[in-house]
Order: C-alpha cells, then sequence, then structure tokens
C-alpha cells in the first residue's frame, strides 16, 4: 500500500522527523502511538497527501506525489483516502446524509448511484434514520460515525485516523474500533493515531513515535 524510506521533516531549525522508514502492506491496521508532540500528525499529514515538504521518500501504491500539484493532490485524496479526525469535522448546518454525500459531490456518477452508496455506508456505521439530523443533534459516537461513513463514501483503499476515539467514552470508542476492524476485515488499510493502549489493541501491528523517531515495530497477536 505504502512505502516510506528515510523520510525527514523540519520546522525552521526544529527537527520534526528523522530517518523515518515504514512499510504498510495492502489490509494491514496499523496504529502509530506516540506522546504530545512526538510527530504524528506530521507524519500521517505527508502519508495523507497534506504536506509534500520533505526530505526522503513516500510511494503510495507505489507512486511518488511529491511533485504533484495542489489540483491533483486533492483529488488523489478524494479517490484514494478516506480521513478521520479527533472532532469529527463535519459540516454544522448540513445534515448527516448532506454530509457523508460530500466526498461525491464532484464525482461524476448518476444520482442514484450516489444515493446508494450513501445508504449503503449509513447502514454500515448503523445510522439508519438519522439522515435528516445535524450533527448537533447527535451524540459524540454518533457524530464520528457520520465522519467514518464520510470517510468510507468514495471506498478509499486506506482510511487515516488521527486519535479517532479521542473525544469519546470507553464504551463509544469500543463501539467506533468495532466498525474500525469491520472494514478492515473487508479489505480497508487503516493507519491509526491513538494514545490509548486499549485503542492500539485493535490494530494488528503498532508502532511507536518519539522525538520525531520511529521505533518498536512489534507485530501483536490480534485479541
Ligand atoms: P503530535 O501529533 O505527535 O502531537 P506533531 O506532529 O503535531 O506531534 O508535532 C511534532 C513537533 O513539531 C512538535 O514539537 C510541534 O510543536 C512541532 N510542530 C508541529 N507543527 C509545527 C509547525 N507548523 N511549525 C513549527 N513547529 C511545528
Ligand atoms: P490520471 O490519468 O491519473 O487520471 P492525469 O494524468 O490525467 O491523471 O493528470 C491530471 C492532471 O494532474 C494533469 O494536469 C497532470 O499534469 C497532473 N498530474 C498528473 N500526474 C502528476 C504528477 N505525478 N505530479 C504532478 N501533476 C500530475
Amino acid at each position: 500500500m505504502l512505502k516510506v524510506t528515510d523520510i525527514g521533516k523540519t520546522y525552521g531549525k526544529f527537527i520534526a522527523l528523522e530517518n523515518i522508514n515504514l512499510e504498510v502492506s495492502d489490509g494491514e491496521f496499523l496504529a502509530i502511538m506516540g506522546p504530545s508532540g512526538s510527530g504524528k500528525s506530521t507524519l500521517i499529514n505527508i502519508l495523507g497527501l497534506l504536506d509534500q515538504k520533505y526530505t526522503g521518500e513516500y510511494l503510495l501504491k507505489d507512486k511518488s506525489y511529491k511533485d504533484a500539484n495542489d489540483n491533483y493532490l486533492s483529488r488523489i485524496r478524494g479517490d484514494q483516502l478516506g480521513f478521520v479526525f479527533q472532532n469529527f469535522k463535519l459540516l454544522t448546518t448540513y445534515s448527516v446524509y448532506e454530509n457523508i454525500e460530500v466526498p461525491l459531490i464532484y464525482s461524476k456518477q448518476k444520482q442514484a448511484n450516489k444515493r446508494e452508496l450513501i445508504e449503503d455506508v449509513i447502514n454500515k456505521v448503523g445510522l439508519e434514520g438519522k439522515e435528516k439530523n445535524t450533527p448537533s443533534e447527535l451524540s459524540g459516537g454518533q457524530q464520528q460515525r457520520v465522519a467514518i461513513a464520510r470517510a468510507i463514501v468514495n471506498r478509499p483503499n486506506l482510511i487515516i485516523a488521527d486519535e479517532p476515539t479521542g473525544a469519546l467514552d470507553s464504551k463509544t470508542s469500543t463501539e467506533i474500533m468495532d466498525i474500525f476492524t469491520n472494514l478492515n476485515k473487508a479489505g480497508t488499510t487503516i493507519i491509526m493515531v491513538t494514545h490509548d493502549r486499549e485503542v492500539a489493541d485493535y490494530a494488528m501491528r503498532t508502532v511507536y513515535i518519539r522525538d520525531g523517531h520511529l521505533y518498536n515495530d512489534e507485530k501483536s497477536v490480534k485479541k
């Protein structure tokens, strides 16, 4: 799925990432753990094609996008990647249905196909009956389900999740991680940043990052 070779990243004189090497295969579920300020967001911004200013090489499906222009990059992100964030990042004046529709707005598919895709992901995340609600009418867990539905509606190869359970209680976190587990079992590759050991245990594999260095690439025993 992706290969990172000797990536480095600086902010001015500050070294945010150094000598990062990482390979993620199709169908993997990887957790990235590390303390605040260790470089997790910097790394996943590079993996998510949100940041092209780094040294070293990053190949997504054997292709480098280092010199790609912004339009091309946003199209690749839309087609191939799904993003899930700690704070959901939903559009507050849009309904559940409209939020999930956002990635399809520029898609050339027929309206009926789009509706089918949206209804399919609403079922997958268990939001039937909430289509017309706005985010403020939903619990945190439900809002994260909307964000996951939006992330997967384009059927991306790779989901990148940044602290997806960071704003949720532990019962709700478990429900969200069950959704990720099911998506992964259905073949989607997932890369997830988390502080939470229990949440990381849902992944097949955990890597640790500290002071911009990646280490301890352990294969964990699946629960
Ligand atoms: P994490 O996600 O693990 O909390 P980040 O990747 O956000 O860490 O940040 C890593 C380090 O880089 C931190 O010390 C942070 O202060 C610094 N940093 C992040 N973004 C910037 C920026 N735009 N300019 C300067 N320093 C930054
Ligand atoms: P695709 O065939 O993958 O659908 P195109 O080759 O038609 O995409 O490219 C669409 C636009 O993106 C064109 O303007 C092209 O110049 C630009 N583009 C394509 N590949 C790259 C790349 N690797 N780096 C920068 N721009 C690119």
